[in-house]
């Protein structure tokens, strides 16, 4: 299967091979025909798959089609979680773009910057609009556009978009779009909030799943190393010059942790950064251009940070605190292994965080072995949890607890 057999453009054929695109990818081989026929389209699709170019192909193709009419009138809207997604799917859009005969106005629009330059940005209009939903909300507010001209809606990352909270600025905006329009849209997951969203948005899609074929299938290697609590930081130090990782991506749960662990890390002589939702847009845009620059070795991020990075080879991604849900664990390791490219995934397990990674194991269908790195093999035992009826769960040794006291015993510890 190559680009040109898609029935693309010259200019797009040209911007996708100088992308070093060399063929589509199985989401892409499927949703640009039909997208091109101007069909609606389920994608439930892995991070790494190639989904954008996969929306922003056929996107541009039916513009730059049929544009002529009604020039910069925001024929496609593209709603996004976060801001990082947005600045990278424009991105994308605008190297797709660059070779079309009759240039297309894109913007890019999303908050915690200041909406003026946004406002002045998109006088006289814009033909593709990329936004996270509230500010996109606000600037129909300001009047600073309209979207009743929206020919294509593309959802991208729809269970994030619910995650975040913002099914009542999705209903919102659906409001402010014509009834008749193409929907596109694309999920790594598919709970029942979501599935609902696409029941209602949706026409007869043409669904599309790729997560089975194995060579879409992003080669990510997943360990899980059981630690203590104090003993992560060391551990970090140690794979980090052990595994000889040239870039990392370390997720925490606080902000506060990504501040201490990164100071922990730069008392060691390692360059690391923290990534958090309170940086600045200007402080974040910074870290991840360093990070891509290969500047910077190591950013300790927060979940906010999990979505929307997109750093070419990316070889390691570690939980150093696991994450709440098993979606947000699948959009973690997501960072790493991306586009074909190999890549491992290492979760800390503590004592505490064992019986939640089962969960996170249980709900993805798959089974990690545990491991342990000598010189730090764990001797905390989990804290007992208050249990609903008063009573103590965990107070009696568990089948690991059991293993492990054997293996100070000198016996295997193996689980
Ligand atoms: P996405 O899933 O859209 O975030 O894309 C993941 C990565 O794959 C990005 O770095 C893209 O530039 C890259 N990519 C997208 N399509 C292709 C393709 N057909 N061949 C190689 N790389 C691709």
């Amino acid at each position: 299967m190559s680009f040109e057999s898609l029935g693309l453009s010259p200019a797009l054929l040209r911007a996708t091979s100088e992308r070093a695109y060399l063929e589509p990818t199985a989401i892409q081989a499927q949703a640009i025909p039909a997208a091109l026929r101007g069909m609606d389209v389920l994608g439930c699709a892995q991070t790494g798959s190639g989904k954008t170019a996969a929306f922003a192909l056929p996107i541009l193709q039916r513009l730059a089609d049929t544009r002529r009419d009604r020039p910069r009138r925001v024929h496609a809207l593209i709603l996004v979680p976060t801001r990082e997604l947005a600045a990278q799917v424009g991105d994308t859009f605008r190297h797709l773009a660059q070779y079309l005969p009759e240039p297309l106005k894109i913007a890019v629009l999303f908050g915690g910057v200041s909406i003026n330059p946004q406002m002045m940005g998109l006088r006289g209009g814009a033909d593709i609009v990329v936004a996270t939903p509230g500010r996109l909300l606000d600037l129909v507010e300001h009047n600073a556009l309209r979207l009743g001209d929206v020919q294509t809606l593309v959802l991208d990352e729809a269970d994030r978009l619910l995650d975040l909270g913002f099914a009542d600025e999705l209903a919102r905006v659906l409001e402010e779009l014509p009834a008749r329009r193409q929907n596109l849209f694309f999920s790594a997951t598919f709970p029942p909030a979501v599935q609902g969203l696409a029941d209602h948005l949706l026409r007869d899609p043409v669904r599309i799943e790729v997560e089975a074929e194995p060579e879409t299938q992003p080669d990510i290697l997943q360990r899980a190393i059981e630690v203590d609590t104090a003993k992560r930081t060391p551990l970090l130090r140690h794979l980090i010059k052990e595994q000889g990782w040239t870039r990392v991506l370390v997720f925490v749960a606080t902000k506060y942790a990504t501040e201490l662990v990164t100071h922990k890390l730069s008392l060691a002589g390692i360059h690391a950064q923290a990534f958090h939702g309170e940086l600045s847009q200007g402080a974040r845009t910074q870290v991840l251009s360093d990070f891509k620059a290969s500047r910077l070795q190591v950013v300790v991020a927060t979940d906010v940070a999990a979505r929307g990075i997109d750093v070419a080879r990316l070889p390691a991604v570690v939980n150093y605190d696991l994450p709440r849900s098993a979606v947000d664990y699948t959009h973690r390791i997501g960072r790493t292994g991306r586009a074909g490219q190999s890549g491992v995934a290492i979760s800390f397990i503590t004592p505490d965080a064992e019986a939640h990674f089962r969960l996170i194991e249980k709900r993805q269908g798959l089974r990690v072995p545990r491991e342990q790195i000598p010189g730090f093999e764990p001797v905390e035992v989990a804290a007992p949890v208050a249990d609903v009826n008063g009573g103590i769960k965990g107070k009696r040794p568990s089948k690991k607890d059991k293993l492990r006291a054997a293996a100070a015993r000198g016996g295997s510890s193996s689980t």
